[in-house]
């Protein structure tokens, strides 16, 4: 919260089969942008505030004595669309710009990353919503149409290890190389990238990728480029549970090890990004730990986080305010300089 670059959001999730029969109580409660949690022992409750907090519960209500009665005011239901005018949409925003974005779902397994990524059946979530919105924007326009091009590509990291998710073949051991270099960053070299004329063409590729899924974090990426080129990176992860509370053992351990590592890191990063968008100076950003910040590394390619129109708009603004005051400087003997360099100075 508080700067544009980073932003967070939580969403409570209907009760699943399993917690309804053992009649669970929800201690989750949301009021405008807070979270509480209520402790069901000693009543004791925490509050956190989010950029945004989204009350999916179901349309049923607690009556106070647990009970749980219907709804009738479905206004209190954050749906998938809302949640896409506030986080897809902005990420859409940017990449028009030319900016790149990145968008991660965090929580146990169970917990409704894909319900509000992928969506399920006719509850489309941020995915096809974004690709959906991109091209209705792409088809109003027959100049945009004809130079811009889509592509997408999926790819999965397991075990530290990339696979392409577009490529039916046994995949080579070891996985995709990570390559760096200056123009793009990290990148995966020869990830199949498909070029797509619609989003049928990515409903297609993206049933045929997750079917090639093993399990693990998936990497969703559609790619638009002309002149300017943004990549939006839309990120299903693999579950938070920790390793020691889901009593793995051999492969199993090792891969909760390697998804906890892309985690963690990811958490690092991402702290130190919002450390840095609060103003903070000599934060270091540990996207070297792990192939999954790696990639996301993308992100911050063009110096600005994610940047709002608004901010950009801003900083442009300072930039070309800083070049007029340096050529005022070296002439200072033009007309009406001095009142033009104490009227810059004051902006
Ligand atoms: P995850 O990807 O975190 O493992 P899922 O997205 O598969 O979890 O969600 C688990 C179950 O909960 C699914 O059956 C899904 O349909 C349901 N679910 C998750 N989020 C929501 C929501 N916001 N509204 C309705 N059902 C949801």
């Amino acid at each position: 919260a508080g700067s544009d670059s980073v932003k967070v959001a939580v969403r409570v999730r209907p009760f699943n089969q399993r917690e309804k029969t053992a009649g669970s109580k929800c201690v989750i409660s949301m009021k405008g942008t807070t979270t509480t949690i209520t402790n069901p022992e000693s009543g004791d409750t925490k509050s956190f505030s989010f950029d945004h907090s989204y009350w999916s519960h179901d349309s049923y209500i607690e009556d106070g004595e647990g009970i749980y009665i219907k709804d009738t005011d479905s206004s209190n239901y954050a749906d998938q669309r809302q949640v896409y005018s506030d986080l897809g949409q902005g990420v859409l925003d940017n990449a028009w710009q030319g900016y790149n974005a990145a968008l991660f779902a965090y929580g146990q397994t169970g917990s409704g990353k894909s319900y509000s990524m992928i969506g399920y059946g006719p509850n489309k979530g941020i995915v096809p919503i974004t690709c959906e919105e991109l091209f209705k924007v792409i088809d109003s326009n027959k100049e945009e149409k004809k130079q811009l091009q889509v592509s997408f590509s999926m790819l999965e990291i397991y075990n530290e290890q990339v696979k392409d998710l577009l490529v039916k073949a046994k995949p080579q051991a070891g996985g995709l190389k990570i390559r760096q270099n200056p123009k793009v960053g990290f990148y995966v070299e020869g990830l199949k990238q498909v070029p797509v004329q619609n989003y049928k063409q990515i409903a297609k590729l993206m049933e045929q990728g997750t079917f090639n899924r093993t399990t693990a974090s998936t990497n969703m990426n559609a790619t638009k480029s002309n002149t300017r080129s943004s990549d939006i990176n839309l990120v299903d992860l693999a579950g938070s549970e920790r390793a020691d509370s889901t009593g793995a053992t051999g492969d199993r351990l090792k891969e909760g090890s390697a998804i906890n590592q892309s985690l963690s890191t990811l958490g690092n990063v991402i702290s130190a990004l919002a450390d840095i968008a609060m103003g903070k100076k000599k934060v270091m950003v540990p996207y070297r730990d792990s192939v999954l910040t790696k990639l996301a590394k993308k992100i911050q390619n063009k110096a600005v986080v994610n940047e709002s129109p608004t901010d950009r708009l801003i900083r442009e603004l300072k930039e070309e305010n800083a070049k007029l005051m340096a050529m005022l400087k070296k002439s200072p003997g033009s007309p009406g300089a001095a009142e033009n360099l104490e009227e810059l100075q004051r902006m």
